[in-house]
């Protein structure tokens, strides 16, 4: 596919862009770390030399009072501008573009000195807002000047105004955090005199020739959000103030909607921007699951928007644009949506890295070196853990034989793209077999590992990436025709019947349970299923949820007393948790298993007897590691290393087996 509109270039006023191709804003943590500017510097310099056509940084605060954490960086003064200018030095000798978001927190900010416009506390906050005065509000709107004036003074090609995602600005243009009677509330006109004044002062003090774009709400997606007419009544306003770009923003933070999780399907959300194109006549951006060259280059070829904003993507493989001009769209590492090493940091108080890049937000730390003596190594086992280490490997020089026993590649992930929302982790094995190919790799497939191989290969380096192996639970009747192991469902090989028992309740008896109640996500199903108004009819977009038709009744059993689903990521475990309940699934904890037989599953409830009848009994009791052939290699005196799984089983998770397999890559 070549992409003619993602390659065409576009003119914002100030700036020319050869591409449409926008990165979207996105905190690392990095903003706040020692030495964070300078790994920023080379974070957003690699973008650009990956030809992004414009970068926008995460949010800077206007001042101490919009900070979204204590110490959160902002711009208020010369010496902090001129922190800014290893950025945008390194940005413009890569040959690219790159403005700044100023994001005032408001009742978002995490510290005890938040302010709102009125004093209502945010669901998902535990601070208290102070109400703005009028002269608050003036100094604010003042603050958001000055701290433009400085982004430019920093060099930046422009800023950004977060006008959406539930910060102040978006506090002050909706009803549901708006109760002012003064002049600043009341109906549309009062309420957006904040934003449209803050354009009007910053344009003000930046001059013409200094691009502004505005970050518009343009669906709320929470109750007391604004009806669709005011959201056009905003975005004219702000274009009359002085705005040469609307970026389009979906959904609050406190939304109960998933917005860009992974079961939200791709570019769900251009047909906002699309309706926005008929309203008003400056360039617009579409954003939200915009993963690949190829949904992007829809989207404008349907003229849906004048360009794209890609943010997780561009974390997971800073060359998108430059492999998509080069039409080289499969070496595309694609982002899968997943959230754990992005998002889930950034709530956790940590750096953002990528599941599917480790390099992410630590460029230095992963540059890969050529080696100066080239060796055999052997892999066995290509998953993810595998796959990572035998590309690193193979790039920086040595030759790499990846022998899998299984006919095909990816392990855990073949399971995982089988879940409905998860279908992106194809991508993932795409990547590899690609890279497999670009970096000369041997890929045995089919063939198990044994001692002849690992005697005769004359290896100098062996990694066992050979995965784990479901755990089985002595449970008496375990070997009854209803039981079955999470693999052989998820990979098909039996369809269980109309009512199913999980025995365990971690991140696979989630997927498994999704799997066994839930259709292929598509857009129309998300949409019912969330309650999201695509006629535009209702204020914030929302809608009431379509009534779930779960394909089968499942329940899961667990032994602990925790809550279900505790263990799941930080931005994502609600989003499952949510799903499960509206397909009628019931978590019970405390359980004891007793025994399995014709009647069904046999427990303990908190020492009463309980029955599960049962068509299936699917076990998703965790996984133990396969290392055995570890053994079998050091007895014939090889020198290994053990990665992913098969190092250790507890707490496995993709991201760690794919940096642990990238770190071996670059140690050997
Ligand atoms: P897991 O998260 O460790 O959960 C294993 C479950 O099995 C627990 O709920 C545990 O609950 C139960 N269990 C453990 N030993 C048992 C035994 N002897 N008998 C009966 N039940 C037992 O493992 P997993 O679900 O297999 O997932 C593996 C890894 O993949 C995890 O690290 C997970 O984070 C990751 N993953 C993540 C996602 C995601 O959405 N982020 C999705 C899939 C997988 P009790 O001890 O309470 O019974
Ligand atoms: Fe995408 Fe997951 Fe990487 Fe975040 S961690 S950028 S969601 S692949």
């Amino acid at each position: 596919m070549t992409y003619s509109h993602l390659f065409s270039p576009i003119d914002l006023g100030p700036l020319q862009l050869p591409n449409r191709i926008l990165m979207g804003s996105m905190h690392t943590g990095l903003e706040e770390a020692r030495n964070g500017f300078e790994r920023l510097a080379r974070f957003y310099a690699t973008r650009a030399e990956g030809e992004v056509g414009l970068i926008v940084t995460g949010g800077i605060a206007p001042n101490r009072q919009g900070w979204l954490s204590p110490f959160a960086a902002k711009m208020s003064s010369s010496s902090e501008a001129r922190k800014h200018r290893v950025i945008t030095r390194a940005v413009h000798d890569a040959g690219g573009k790159i403005a700044m978001q100023i994001l005032h927190a408001g009742r978002y900010g995490y510290h005890p000195f938040v302010v709102a416009p009125t004093n209502l506390k945010s669901p998902i906050s535990p601070f208290k807002p102070f109400a703005l005065s009028e002269r608050g509000i003036r100094t604010t709107i003042n603050d958001f000047a000055r701290s433009a004036a400085l982004a430019r003074e920093a060099g930046y090609d422009g800023i950004e105004v977060m006008g959406s995602e539930g910060y102040l600005i978006n506090q002050f243009t909706v009803p549901r955090t708006n109760k002012r009677t003064d002049d600043w509330g009341g109906d549309i006109h009062g309420r957006i005199r904040f934003p449209v004044e803050i354009i009007r002062a910053i344009r003000e003090k930046v001059g013409p020739d200094f691009l502004i774009i505005y970050r518009l709400s343009m669906l709320d997606l929470v109750e007391g959000g604004n009806t669709w007419e005011e959201v056009v009544i905003q975005a004219k306003a702000v274009r009359d103030a002085g705005v040469h770009v609307i970026n389009t923003g979906i959904g609050w933070h406190e939304a109960r909607v998933p917005t860009i999780a992974s079961v939200v399907p791709r570019g769900a959300y251009s047909w906002v921007t699309a309706r926005m194109k008929q309203e008003i006549d400056i360039p617009l951006v579409a954003v939200n699951r915009i993963n690949t060259p190829d949904v992007a280059e829809g989207i404008l070829a349907r003229g849906e928007a004048d360009m794209v904003s890609m943010a997780r993507p561009l974390l997971a493989d800073p060359d998108l644009p430059r492999k998509a001009r080069q039409n080289r769209a499969q070496s595309i590492n694609t982002c899968i949506a997943c959230n754990q090493a992005c998002l889930d940091h950034i709530f956790e108080n940590k750096e953002a890295s990528c599941l599917v890049n480790p390099a992410a937000c630590r460029e230095e730390e992963f540059a890969l070196r050529p080696v100066h003596s080239r060796k055999k190594v052997l892999v066995i086992g290509a998953g993810p853990a595998g796959m990572a280490a035998a590309v690193t490997a193979a790039e920086r020089g040595h030759e790499v034989h990846l022998y899998e026993q299984s006919a095909e590649i990816g392990g855990q992930f073949r399971l995982a793209m089988q879940v409905p929302g998860k279908a992106d982790y194809a991508e993932t094995i795409r990547y590899y077999q690609q890279r497999i190919t670009e970096t000369g790799v041997h890929l045995h497939t089919g063939v198990a590992v044994d001692e002849r191989i690992l005697a005769e290969g004359s290896w100098q380096s062996v990694i066992v990436a050979a995965g784990v192996r479901p755990r089985i639970p002595e449970i008496a009747g375990m070997d009854h025709p209803s039981v079955l192991i999470y693999d052989q469902v998820l990979r098909g090989e039996v369809i269980p019947g109309a009512k199913v028992v999980i025995i365990g309740a971690g991140g696979i008896a989630v997927d498994v349970a999704t799997f066994l109640t839930t259709n292929a996500a598509t857009s129309a199903t998300y949409q019912q299923e969330w309650g999201i108004d695509r006629g535009l009819e209702h204020p914030g977009g929302l809608q009431p949820a379509e009534e779930a038709r779960p394909l089968r009744e499942v329940t899961i059993l667990y032994r602990s007393s925790g809550k279900f689903g505790a263990g799941l990521g930080k931005t994502t475990g609600w989003v499952h948790r949510l799903h499960l309940k509206k397909m009628g699934v019931q978590a019970i904890g405390n359980t004891e298993y007793v025994r399995i037989d014709e009647e069904g599953l046999h427990t303990l409830q908190k020492g009463r007897p309980a029955l599960y009848p049962a068509d299936h009994i699917v076990v998703c009791a965790g996984q133990v590691r396969q290392n055995e052939l570890a053994d079998m290699a050091r007895a014939v005196g090889l020198d290994v290393h053990l990665v992913g799984g098969a190092r250790l089983a507890g707490e496995l998770d993709a991201k760690r087996a794919i940096e642990e397999g990238t770190r071996i890559g670059m140690a050997l």
